[in-house]
């Protein structure tokens, strides 16, 4: 075994893949696991738990999958995270632990996420619960939408004994993990689906199709409906458009309605019956991976797609692994350009882009080099569906249905270290208060509110409510 190099995983073959809805990586086995957790130097300074959000006990957790002890690994794990099948699978982790780990300075560093995963795949299949769950003391929290936020918030403040609801404004909970991240990235039946069931069996209720702001305010709920304090994880799901000419025609998505459409409408399976109309030649703008997740459920509809981004493929902002995997199953880049039209026919549907080259000039406020457009440059690409994956921002109406909750000029609310708004009781974290950023930080920040939500309420009205 080559020390310096990862333990190999397992994924479906590229020609294979780009033509099902399957998951990717098909994980270590337990010999492969345990040969990769060998690799770790168990480092007295460990500087890779410094590099994770929420802090996990890396060298412990890696310990006991490297003396066969997957049961004590899911246990270490427990303690920090409450989704590790998840974020094992969808972290930044070349950014985050893994690009801390000491083995990365002269090899490849530990599979940290691969490892994650593996554990908790493996106590899940072996039915092994993890977390207790304290005598419930009375008090109500009200949980607004069910996303890696909502759902760590909850899922704390259950074992803590609190009597938790969430309400959620689809049909089916999860946030982004069911709506936004496609099945080939995150199995939903296998690893989304059993971390909902987890919550319900703490005693979390979950409230479908309820928007909060809409159906219910957050004033009905805390001084009608007896809950003690709100937690707003309501995410950032509103979609941006480039403002360009042509964005109304048919044909044109934003990123996030054509992945809802397939990942939680099911419009890729013959029996659904959620309409989606995918040309045969397909533009994805953005660099995100968003925009690698739209293009490559694009691909596997079977269209021929293409990704426009404005930068060089160094600025791409989506993870390597997936720019990596978009390109071996047949995504093509279309880099430092920008379009600046959508062309339609006369029946009003996209029949191309007009679209100019870049360049890169001075560093911008990101520190990433400006693009600018090259004059003269223009040139025509032939599409019939155009997806626009640039970001999103929060969505406004629960702010402007609450009365004293302070929002930044992006739209995001504003919290103290507790998680507390401005709103005494109101409490919020996760994209909605960072805009869209990453499944761990929304987690982290859930966990930082459910113990502001104890600390306030036990404060507030004592360890028990009054029966
Ligand atoms: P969300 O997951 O957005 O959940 C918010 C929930 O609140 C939703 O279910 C929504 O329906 C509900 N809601 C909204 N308004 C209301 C209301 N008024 N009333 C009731 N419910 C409401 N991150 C990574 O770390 N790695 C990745 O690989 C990655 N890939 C991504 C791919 C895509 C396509 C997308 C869209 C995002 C990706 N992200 C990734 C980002 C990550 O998923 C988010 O940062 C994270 O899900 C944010 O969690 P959240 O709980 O704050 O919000
Ligand atoms: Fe790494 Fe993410 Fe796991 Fe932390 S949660 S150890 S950053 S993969
Ligand atoms: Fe193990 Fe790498 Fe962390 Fe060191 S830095 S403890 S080798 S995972």
């Amino acid at each position: 075994m080559d020390m310096m190099k990862k333990v190999p995983i397992s994924e479906q073959d590229p020609k294979v893949r780009a033509t099902n809805f399957d998951e990717v990586c098909l994980g270590y086995t337990a010999e492969e696991a345990m040969a990769e957790a060998s690799r770790c130097l168990q480092c007295k300074h460990h500087p890779c738990v410094g590099n994770c959000p929420v802090g996990i006990d890396i060298p412990g957790f890696i310990k006991e999958i490297a003396e066969g002890n997957f049961e004590k690994a899911a246990h270490v794990l427990a303690e920090y995270t409450a989704l590790p099948a998840v974020c094992g699978r969808v972290c930044p982790q070349e950014l985050q632990c893994e690009q801390k780990c000491v083995r990365g300075i002269k090899g490849e560093p530990v599979a940290i996420g691969k490892l994650e995963r593996f554990a908790a795949d493996w106590a899940r299949e072996n039915n092994v619960q993890v977390g207790k769950t304290k005598e419930k003391n009375g008090f109500k929290v009200a949980v607004i939408g069910s996303g890696p936020a909502g759902i760590t918030c909850a899922g704390d403040l259950a074992k803590e004994g609190y009597d938790v609801t969430i309400f959620e404004a689809l049909h089916e909970p999860g946030g982004v993990l069911v709506y936004g991240i496609p099945e080939f990235r995150l199995p939903k039946d296998k690893v989304v689906k059993p971390e909902i069931e987890n919550l319900k069996r703490l005693g979390v209720k979950i409230e479908t199709d309820v928007i909060v702001g809409r159906t219910v305010t957050i004033d009905t709920l805390l001084n009608k409906e007896g809950f003690h304090a709100v937690f707003i994880g309501s995410g950032a799901g509103l979609p941006m458009f480039m403002g360009i000419p042509g964005e109304n025609y048919n044909g044109v998505f934003s990123a996030n309605e054509f992945l809802t459409r397939n990942n939680l409408m099911k419009a890729y399976r013959d029996d659904y019956d959620t309409p989606i109309k995918v040309g045969k030649k397909v533009a994805v703008v953005g660099g995100g991976n968003v925009a690698m997740d739209a293009a490559r459920t694009a691909l596997r509809l079977g269209a021929d797609v293409t990704i426009v981004y404005r930068r060089t493929e160094k600025e791409l902002p989506a993870r390597v692994e997936e720019v990596h995997h978009a390109k071996e199953e047949g995504v093509k880049f279309e880099l430092l350009t920008n379009p600046i039209e959508i062309l339609g026919d006369e029946k009003g549907w996209v029949r191309g882009m007009r679209c100019i080259r870049m360049e890169l000039g001075e560093p911008d406020s990101s520190g990433r080099r400006r693009p600018i457009p090259i004059e003269g440059s223009e040139f025509e690409i032939e599409v019939d569906t155009v997806i626009m994956a640039l970001g999103t921002s929060p969505n406004p109406l629960i702010a402007s249905t609450t009365a004293g909750l302070e929002v930044n000029k992006r739209g995001c609310i504003v919290v103290d270290e507790n998680g507390q708004t401005t709103r005494e009781g109101v409490f919020a974290g996760g994209d909605i208060v960072t805009g869209a950023a990453t499944v761990i930080l929304a987690m982290g920040a859930g966990k930082v509110a459910a113990q502001g939500i104890d600390k306030y309420i036990k404060e507030k009205y004592g360890q028990k409510a009054d029966a």
